[in-house]
């Protein structure tokens, strides 16, 4: 069964693109039993319930999730405290992204970020005034810091950093303009199946 039913749709934005989100409580698993089952839009982030009579879900990990997360690879420059660093975003949803880093600043879960996105060469930075880190992970296999006047021997070995992020709060216009991105995403992604 397809996680997004063609027909549902958000009953505050009115977009089609909604996500099965994941129940939340003793009463959400037993409306499902009655066909009524939590959805969660992915442009507005509203979440709403719907019927749907005869619709059976089969429990697989992706349920965890409430938004899809949407491949991209665009630069982002963040700052911890005053400190500043460069980083890529790999994925991103209306809910957060995550990112790769080779910078030395160790990212620990619950600390909280500032970001600026540069999704597209159009636009200008889109800023996301506050990320908490939800998970980080160093990778295993480590990528040189790549200094053409240095012979790779001399090169440094550096860790890289993955992160995922929730967005906690926008610039003002910001959040409009990162959910304009993701919608065109999610559209492409949609021509694509
Ligand atoms: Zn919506």
């Amino acid at each position: 069964m397809n996680d997004t039913p063609g027909n549902e749709r958000c009953p505050r934005c009115g977009g089609a693109y909604v996500r099965r989100a994941r129940r939340r409580s003793q009463v959400e698993v037993l409306l499902s039993a009655l066909y009524v089952y939590p959805y969660r839009c992915q442009l507005c982030t509203h979440r709403f319930s719907a019927f749907k009579f005869g619709v059976r879900y089969t429990r697989h990990s992706s349920e965890h999730r409430e938004y899809d997360r949407l491949k991209v690879r665009f630069p982002v420059t963040c700052w911890k405290e005053e400190r500043l660093f460069e980083a890529s975003a790999t994925t991103v949803s209306m809910g957060g992204c995550s990112l790769t880093t080779l910078s030395e600043i160790p990212l620990e879960v619950g600390q909280v970020v500032r970001l600026s996105l540069k999704p597209t060469h159009t636009e200008s930075l889109i800023d996301v005034e506050a990320a908490a880190v939800r998970w980080a992970r160093r990778d295993l296999e480590t990528e040189f810091a790549v200094n053409p006047r240095l012979m790779p021997s001399e090169s440094r070995v550096v860790p890289r950093q993955m992160v995922g992020l929730e967005f906690l709060r926008f610039g003002p216009a910001e959040e409009e303009r990162f959910r304009r991105f993701v919608r065109s995403l999610l559209v492409a992604q949609q021509q694509e199946r």
